[in-house]
């Protein structure tokens, strides 16, 4: 039996801030995690188990998730207005990945080497900003296809804001080379020059599409993180089939896009005997590392957000 979902006077609020925001898959996601966690239905046995603990049921967390529409001229006014109600965090989406940071107390080393902020949280009276898609983007990667990636290399499709955490991760998790394929001459210098100051300049490359045919075939990881192949342009891949034909059999194509699932890309590397890795578990990830950020602990339902959301993408 579904229990009501009460909202009182002591439920706390969390939500995302984007502008437009109508269409965020954050809501559907956080809100079935929360609907779980205040009824203290318990989580699948396997996390309680990896967890240790037996008292995840009934732990009676009382928050909601809203979606918040704001326009750029309204961002600074809106924040405010967050730590006058009491905002314990939120999310945040296009537009204001940057714009937030000036209206921030502190910024993690991470976000800032990215240059983006997508999770926000009220610790001490003040805006803490962090960013959790590189740990989304990394979590397949560290779990279901673990290994040592210190030989490997990876090459990257696109120069925007979702190939900056990619980079970030790819580091992280220890890559030899990191090669970015761009196709305006000018973004992608300002992409290189952006690290400069920063470890990772060390491994990263940045290349011309046209480099591509001599990229394709060194790459073990290759990533899609240009918006080409998703809904409703499902026909399209930024590879033709001949570029794709060069990449070593074995290898991970992995694409952001998370509709539809999978890609054209997609579809195409596993014809070459590829390793297919879809968008829909980084944004399952980076939501689960934001969540635990708010709600200060370390277990969440994880299985409860990935199936909300392939239901709500009418997957499951
Ligand atoms: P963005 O900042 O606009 O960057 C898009 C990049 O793709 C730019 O480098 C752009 O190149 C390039 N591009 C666009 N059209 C292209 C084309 N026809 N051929 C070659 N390159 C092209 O966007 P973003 O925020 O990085 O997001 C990119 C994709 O990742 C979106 O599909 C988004 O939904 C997805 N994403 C998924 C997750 C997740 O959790 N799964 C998280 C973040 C993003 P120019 O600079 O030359 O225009």
């Amino acid at each position: 039996m579904t229990k009501e979902r009460l909202i009182t006077g002591k439920t706390k609020l969390l939500g995302v801030i984007g502008h437009p925001v109508e269409h965020s898959l954050s809501p559907v996601m956080h809100n079935a995690a929360l609907a779980q966690l205040v009824v203290g239905v318990r989580v699948s046995v396997s996390e309680r188990e990896a967890s240790g603990r037996e008292d995840i049921a009934n732990l009676g967390l009382d928050y909601v998730y809203l979606p918040f529409p704001i326009a750029p001229e309204n961002l600074e006014v809106a924040i405010a207005g967050f730590a006058a109600i009491d905002v314990v965090g939120f999310s945040v989406t296009i537009p204001h990945k940057q714009a937030i940071m000036p209206l921030l107390s502190e910024i993690t080393p991470l976000a800032q080497a990215i240059g983006a902020v997508n999770t926000v949280s009220r610790q001490n009276n003040q805006w803490v900003g962090t960013n959790t898609d590189i740990e989304g983007f990394v979590a397949p990667l560290q779990t279901t296809y673990k290994q040592d990636w210190s030989q490997k290399v990876a090459v990257i499709l696109g120069n925007g804001g979702a190939a900056r955490a990619v980079v970030a991760g790819c580091h992280q998790l220890g890559f030899a080379k990191i090669h970015v394929v761009g196709r305006n001459v000018q973004r992608l210098q300002e992409f290189s020059n952006s690290w400069s100051n920063s470890p990772i300049s060390e491994n990263l490359q940045v290349h011309q599409w046209e480099e591509l045919p001599k990229l394709i075939p060194q790459a073990n990881l290759l990533v899609n993180t240009t918006p080409v192949g998703m809904y409703p342009k499902v026909n399209e891949s930024p590879l033709s089939g001949e570029e794709i034909a060069n990449l070593p059999k074995g290898a991970i194509a992995y694409d952001l896009i998370y509709i539809p699932k999978p890609t054209q890309f997609l579809k195409q590397a596993e014809k070459q005997g590829a390793i297919a890795i879809d968008g829909l578990e980084m944004l399952v990830q980076q939501g689960v590392a934001a969540l635990k950020i708010w709600l200060q602990q370390e277990i969440v339902p994880v299985e409860v957000m990935r199936q909300a959301l392939q239901k709500h993408l009418g997957l499951g």
